[in-house]
C-alpha cells in the first residue's frame, strides 16, 4: 500500500513533475524560494521516486543539497556513484558536472539551494543512462 508513511517523508508539498527533458523517470519539484534582488538563489524541494534522476548538469555558481527523507544517489563525471542518506548535506562546486537521484529502492527527497549569480541555474547536459545510474552496484 502506498503510504501514508511513505508520503509522510516529505515534509513540502510534492509539487509539479518536473521537466521531462531535464529528468529519467518520476521526479516532483516544489520551489520554496526564488531568486530576488536580495538573494542570489532559489530553493527547491525535488523528490525522486525510486530509480528516478536528474540529467547530468552543473550549476554555474554551484548547488548545495540537503536530503531530508530516504536514500540517493549523487555523482560527480569521473568519480564513482555515492549513497546519499537522509540528513546529508552535499556541496556541488561551480560548473562541476554531476547528477543526483533516488537509489533504486527507495524514494529520496531533497533540498537544492542553487546559487545563480547572473550566469542562470543549470546547465542541463545528456541523460544518466541505466549503465551509469547501475554503476553503484559494482561499488
Ligand atoms: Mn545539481
Amino acid at each position: 500500500m502506498d503510504t501514508a508513511a511513505n508520503n509522510s517523508e516529505v515534509i513540502f508539498p510534492k509539487g509539479e513533475p518536473a521537466p521531462a527533458d531535464y529528468f529519467t523517470g518520476k521526479v516532483h519539484l516544489q520551489m520554496l524560494a526564488q531568486k530576488t534582488e536580495s538573494n542570489e538563489y532559489s530553493v527547491g524541494s525535488v523528490t525522486f521516486e525510486p530509480g528516478a534522476r536528474s540529467n547530468w548538469h552543473t550549476h554555474p555558481a554551484g548547488q548545495t543539497l540537503i536530503v531530508l527523507s530516504g536514500r540517493g544517489l549523487y555523482q560527480e563525471k569521473g568519480k564513482p556513484v555515492r549513497t546519499i542518506n537522509k540528513g546529508e548535506t552535499i556541496i556541488c562546486p561551480s560548473n562541476l558536472e554531476h547528477w543526483h537521484g533516488a537509489s533504486p529502492d527507495s524514494r529520496m527527497n531533497h533540498i537544492a539551494i542553487t546559487n545563480d549569480k547572473g550566469a542562470g541555474g543549470v546547465v542541463w547536459l545528456k541523460p544518466v543512462t541505466d549503465e551509469e545510474y547501475n554503476a553503484h552496484e559494482k561499488g
